[in-house]
């Protein structure tokens, strides 16, 4: 795993788009944008990361890292595809 200053948001933005694996358990790996209290799963996150990466470092966007293993079924939905993040694989 590379180095990530997790205090940084464009570095959250980054490990969540790059790091492959899901976490212990099957869980997945997600952003929450402050800014407008949604959640983005790591695939959606992939596909809007040109998007992404301009909003923080432009605009200074919140985000933070969430994993669904965090929260209980139902409370950690990706706004875009829908999926329940808190999933078990
Ligand atoms: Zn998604």
């Amino acid at each position: 795993m590379r180095n990530y200053d997790m205090t940084n948001h464009l570095d959250r933005l980054r490990y969540v788009a790059r790091e492959m694996f899901v976490w212990p358990g099957g869980y997945e790996l997600g952003i929450f944008i402050e800014s407008f209290g949604d959640i983005l799963c790591q695939e959606c996150v992939r596909k809007e990361y040109k998007h992404l990466y301009r909003e923080v470092k432009c605009w200074g966007m919140s985000i933070e890292c969430v994993a669904g293993c965090d929260f209980d079924p139902g409370d950690i939905i990706c706004c875009e595809c829908q999926k329940d993040l808190s999933a078990y694989e």
